[in-house]
């Protein structure tokens, strides 16, 4: 908890606190549990037009823009948009949050290899 949430504590009751604390907590990367930076971008008629999230760690992404989303993990760098129909969306997010846990998996048998080297 940085020292804003701290002084923003002593401003609220504790359920409120707690309840703005939790859905404005940074996101984790799926993949690394690194923090995610996040970036979104507002425009005065249209609301929220872009919404980024991407790890430095790992280079896990998720790009919104538009109505077009971009992501990548890994090797593995896939769009869509809204015209794409619903089933297509569906295949490429599960593509998507596989190719998360693959990534996942690798990097854990990097570590442990790189452990096993140093003895
Ligand atoms: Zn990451």
């Amino acid at each position: 908890m940085n020292t804003r949430w701290r002084q923003f504590k002593k401003l609220v009751p504790a359920e409120d606190f707690y309840e703005c604390y939790y859905e404005n907590k940074p996101q984790l990367c799926p993949v690394c549990r690194g923090k995610l930076e996040e970036s979104s971008y507002y425009e005065e008629y249209h609301g929220c037009v872009e919404e980024n999230r991407h790890c430095k760690g790992c280079g896990y992404a998720r790009y919104w823009s538009y109505g077009s989303t971009l992501l990548e993990v890994g090797s593995l760098s896939i769009s869509y948009s809204y015209s794409t129909p619903d089933k297509e969306v569906s295949l490429i997010e599960d593509t998507f949050a596989r190719e998360i846990v693959k990534e996942r998996n690798r990097r854990k048998m990097e570590i442990r290899k790189y452990y096993r080297k140093r003895g």
